[in-house]
């Protein structure tokens, strides 16, 4: 262990920011021209943090490969500990000898709360602490609305972060390091066993998503290079390969909105309203981040209180066959098998299905969030609780609670060929695109020449759409008589 005077090491730590270039932290460290040592630290202990899902631990086992990969080019040892991150922090920089350590912020509570007191520990130890931005366009605390208070509403949230936030370019990913040479060890990444083995449920991931910077920076040239074509229209097409698919690359920091920015700047082709959509996009994923901030709880309670008096339903019948793609209507149990076996659902999808298990199931918004928190591969403590709340109605600037969806409406509309279902449900393949949202109500002739046989190879919808809607509305009525 070095003594005091030694203490020249700056270290830095990884944790929702796998990348190397634009990363702030990182480049604080080159700039320091002292010896860089780099860990990523798992924490699943500090107060109130929430374990990663299933769909994310397999992403974080293949990032962090990549950015070990990456830092060796550097030459510098990622060193991968697992602890409360105050804790672990302060005896890996006793350590490696460390006089500074640097990290990007995290803006969710508990991770918030545990780089607090992390912070504190390293001062009190005489270690210089500095945390850098990266993963948000904006600082959630600086964007008030006139009054002085956290925004509630997109739109206004969305001028007010066109108008005052300018978002800075890039930074560069070092071009040198100089190394940390100690010896210290790390935990072996296999020994977290983030990957599934028994039974290995991650074929369809693997097939679908490349982790780690490179394949982030692939994915934003591949959905640029199309110009983003048609993107305010297509992004609503399930069967279209329409969207970025970048959604979890920016939950592990794999990429930088920043990034994103620059990429968008400077081209006229780049620039009209197809482009403009996409940005708003991801300002929604800031206005979650904004709402988070200032509502720690958004994950466990109802941003509305109204909905506090909601009349659940428990049925775990009923929630597993919505978590199986088993519930007879097609385009739910598309998306629902789209999730589970790629871990990740196109956007109208996720509307349809959450509005399904809240509204025709009557199935508490938690449940959903929870199921989608572990088995989606971009699983985000802000844009997750806050969309499912969204959907519910219970949420900021949500959708109307009596605004149902009808599920043979919307895959009507938005797979009219009937190409997200026929990839997902190939046993209803066979029929026509007319009967394909709807196989209930097909002639039996004609099920019988797709060879489908209601309630055998597939299921009848396990409830009906209409009565479903009363329910609900009914369900609705009661906490607004309540008022
Ligand atoms: P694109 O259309 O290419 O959009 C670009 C980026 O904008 C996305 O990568 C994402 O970062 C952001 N974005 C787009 N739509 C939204 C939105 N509605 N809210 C917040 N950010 C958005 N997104 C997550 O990243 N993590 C989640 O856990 C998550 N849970 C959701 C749960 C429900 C019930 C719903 C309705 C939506 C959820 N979303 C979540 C938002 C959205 O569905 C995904 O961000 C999007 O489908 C990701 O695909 P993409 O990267 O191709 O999106």
């Amino acid at each position: 262990m070095p003594n005091e005077n030694d203490r020249n090491t700056v270290l830095v730590l990884f944790r929702h920011d796998l990348r190397l270039s634009d990363n702030l932290a990182l480049c604080a460290a080159a700039n320091a021209g002292r010896p860089v040592a780099a860990a990523f630290i798992l924490d699943e202990e500090s107060e109130g943090a929430r374990p990663l899902g299933g769909a994310r631990r397999w992403w974080l086992h293949h990032s962090l490969t990549a950015l070990s990969k990456d830092l060796k080019t550097l030459g510098v040892k990622l060193i991968l500990r697992r602890g409360p991150m105050a804790k672990t922090v302060s005896a890996l920089a006793e350590e490696t000898g460390a006089a500074t350590v640097y990290w990007n912020r995290r803006y969710d509570p508990p991770g918030i709360a545990a780089d607090t007191q992390m912070k504190s520990a390293l001062q009190e130890a005489g270690i210089e602490a500095e945390s850098f931005a990266g993963h948000l366009l904006h600082e959630p605390w600086r964007i008030k609305t006139g009054s002085g208070g956290p925004y509630r509403v997109f739109t206004p949230f969305w001028r007010a972060l066109v108008e005052h936030v300018h978002p800075r370019a890039p930074a560069d990913r070092p071009k040198s390091l100089k190394p940390f040479e100690g010896d210290v060890t790390g935990d072996a990444l296999e020994d977290w066993q983030l990957l599934p083995t028994t039974p290995d449920w991650a074929g369809g991931l693997r097939k679908t998503w490349t982790p780690g910077e490179a394949g982030a920076r692939a994915r934003l040239i591949a959905f640029l290079d199309g110009g983003g074509d048609g993107y305010k229209t297509r992004r609503d097409r399930m069967g279209d390969d329409g969207t970025s698919g970048l959604s979890a690359h920016l939950a592990h920091g794999e990429i930088t909105p920043f990034q994103i920015w620059q990429a968008l700047d400077g081209t006229e082709e780049l620039a009209g309203e197809d482009m403009l959509t996409f940005r708003k996009e991801v300002g929604w994923r800031e206005f979650c981040w904004h709402l988070l901030f200032h509502n720690p709880d958004l994950a466990t309670q109802n941003f509305n209180s109204d909905f506090d008096a909601f009349p659940w339903h428990r049925d775990d019948r009923a929630l597993a066959d919505w978590q199986r793609g088993q519930t007879g209507y097609p385009v739910v149990d598309a998306a629902m098998r789209q999730l589970w076996q790629t871990g990740w659902m196109h956007n109208r999808a996720r509307m349809i299905v959450a509005s399904f298990l809240v509204k025709h199931l009557g199935l508490h918004w938690r449940t959903g969030e929870e199921w989608f928190w572990d088995t989606l591969v971009d699983a985000d403590p802000a844009s997750n609780p806050a969309n499912w709340q969204w959907v519910a109605g219970s949420g900021a600037d949500a959708a109307p609670f009596f605004r149902i969806f009808n599920p043979v409406l919307q895959g009507e509309k938005f797979d009219p060929q009937g190409r997200y279902v026929r990839a997902f449900v190939p046993e209803i393949e066979n029929l026509s695109d007319k009967h394909l949202h709807q196989p209930w109500k097909a002639p039996v002739e004609a099920l019988r020449k797709a060879g489908v046989s209601l309630g055998e190879t597939y299921p009848r919808p396990m409830v009906d759409h209409k009565a479903a809607r009363e329910n609900a509305l009914s369900a609705y009525k009661s906490i607004r008589n309540a008022d």
